[in-house]
């Protein structure tokens, strides 16, 4: 199968306009500005069925249609604040192809007649940030951006704006207050972005990755992408692979292509001698899947969903058996711990509880009672917070103690990690 997003990325300075250009950039832009009508471009993208690559895999074109029919300004957001855990897709998209983000983009604010455009990147992104700002400079100068765009009276501008290092600006709602010079505190939904978004107005949020296959659906059509992927999971997918495997890195591929696949096929299997124990499949929010789980699911939202975890933002994380899971349990809830931004209480205090229980539990101080502790301070976060940061927090622990309870059992017993697992501290 073709690679869509990444083909051209072997092209030496791919992120120039120029080389750009050479590939086709830009003429899914021409096609949709010169032939189509903005709703036509809605009902392309929602009959073409992209979900978003985000994490939630909303449907893109169904979002663009929740716009309210009124005339007040209105904004998009292409978020670029990639942060989940073992996900890392978006950065290679914002280093080596700028200009098909920016596409997308200019297409995007075309279909749904919003004038402004932001680009909210993650701060650790230096490079990405700086091809970006340096593609965004290039497509105004070719009028490919700013006032009456290839001559059509389109007007678009995009503001580059560079987050501060917090995952939580990721999430939608978080990143808007952010975006409005305030601290990113996510707010309860609804109202959805699409009606009260940036600065009270309706705004649409897309992801990157979701925001780059617009052009392709434009110049090919709606067949060709509901050619790739099974019904419902139509397209490519840029696969973040990360952990115990020989080739880690991002593969494109269509969606729905076996697990077993990804991980032994594409990114080269595990290494010598080594077996695998589980596989963690759509960022650090998902549950964890247990080796035989893995080895029989398709990597389509859906099919992930259907074995109780999730497609989520892309990074698939493999364990092999040398792997503690416990250790890796707790490296995840000192994460989320970290990252909660303090707005409610159970998730505030719940991820900090659990992360100190994992601790003692890691570290040969755990007590009878704890496993069942930590089960029960999930029970209480889960679905009493604002944002879905609360509900992630809890399926990497709960999955975790589920599937692999023998480990946590013995760290308690025996005070010591399972023989054979080492420690990644
Ligand atoms: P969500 O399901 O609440 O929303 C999905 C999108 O659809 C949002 O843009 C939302 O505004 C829109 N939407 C849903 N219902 C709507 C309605 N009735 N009217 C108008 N708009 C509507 O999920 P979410 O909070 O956006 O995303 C959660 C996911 O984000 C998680 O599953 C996780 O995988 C992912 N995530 C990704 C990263 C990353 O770095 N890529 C980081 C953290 C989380
Ligand atoms: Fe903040 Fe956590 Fe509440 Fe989300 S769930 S708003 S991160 S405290």
């Amino acid at each position: 199968m073709e690679k869509v997003l990444t083909l051209h990325h072997d092209t030496p300075e791919l992120w120039k306009l120029d080389n750009y250009r050479s590939k086709g950039g830009y003429d899914g832009l021409e096609k949709a500005l010169k032939e189509m009508e903005p709703d036509q471009i809605i009902g392309m993208v929602r009959d073409a069925g992209l979900r978003g690559r985000g994490g939630a895999g909303f449907p893109s074109g169904v979002k663009w249609g929740f716009l309210p029919k009124d005339d007040r300004p209105r904004y998009l957001i292409c978020n670029a604040d990639e942060s989940e855990p073992g996900t890392f897709k978006d950065r290679v998209l914002l280093e080596q192809d700028p200009h098909h983000i920016i596409e997308g983009i200019v297409i995007t604010c075309f279909a749904v007649k919003a004038s402004l455009a932001f680009v909210y990147m993650r701060g650790e992104f230096f490079l990405g940030a700086q091809r970006m700002q340096a593609a965004i400079d290039e497509a105004y100068e070719a009028g490919y951006l700013g006032k009456n765009i290839l001559g059509t009276g389109l007007d678009v501008d995009i503001l580059v704006h560079r987050g501060a290092g917090a995952y939580i600006c990721g999430e939608e709602t978080g990143l808007i207050e952010s975006l409005e010079g305030k601290r990113a505190y996510p707010r309860i939904k609804p109202p959805f972005p699409a009606n009260i978004g940036a600065f009270g107005m309706p705004t649409v949020v897309n992801n990157a990755e979701t925001l780059a296959n617009v052009p392709h659906i434009i110049l090919k059509g709606q067949e060709w992408f509901n050619s790739i992927g099974p019904e419902r999971n139509r397209g490519t997918r840029m696969f973040c692979v990360s952990g115990k495997v020989q080739k880690p890195g991002v593969y494109e591929l269509p969606l729905g292509v076996p697990l077993r696949d990804i991980i032994f096929d594409y990114a080269g299997g595990l290494h010598e001698g080594r077996t695998l124990k589980a596989v963690i499949p759509g960022g650090g929010s998902a549950r964890i899947l247990t080796a035989d789980e893995a080895m029989q699911v398709d990597s389509d939202f859906d099919s992930l969903q259907r074995a109780g975890s999730m497609g989520g933002s892309g990074g698939i994380m493999v364990l092999d058996d040398t792997v503690c899971i416990v250790q890796s349990t707790y490296i995840i809830a000192e994460f989320f711990h970290d990252e909660s931004c303090g707005q409610c209480s159970p998730c505030r205090e719940g991820t900090g509880w659990v992360e100190k229980i994992l601790h003692r539990v890691e570290y040969g101080e755990g007590r009878p009672g704890d496993i069942d502790l930590m089960l029960r301070m999930g029970e209480n976060i889960f679905g009493r917070t604002i944002c879905p940061l609360g509900d992630a927090s809890v399926w990497p622990t709960e999955s975790a103690i589920n599937k692999f309870r023998d480990e946590f059992e013995y760290h308690i017993r025996e005070k010591s990690c399972l023989p054979g697992t080492e420690s990644i501290l």
